[in-house]
């Protein structure tokens, strides 16, 4: 299975975007910094409300 993709709203300001399952570092928040995933070797360890998953094609 290909990596997904998850559309996680920020806890901080409600900005969703879009993140890598399987990030390489941490993702921050686009609009706050706030950090929305953090990588932990397989899937990634998100905070943050999992609004949708997107399969990658
Ligand atoms: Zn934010």
């Amino acid at each position: 299975m290909a990596g997904n993709f998850f559309s996680i709203r920020c806890d901080d300001c409600e900005n969703e975007q879009v993140v890598f399952g399987k990030v390489a570092s941490v993702v921050d928040c686009a609009v706050c910094g706030s950090t929305l995933a953090t990588p932990t070797g397989g899937e990634a360890d998100f905070h943050g409300e999992v609004l949708e998953v997107v399969e990658a094609r």
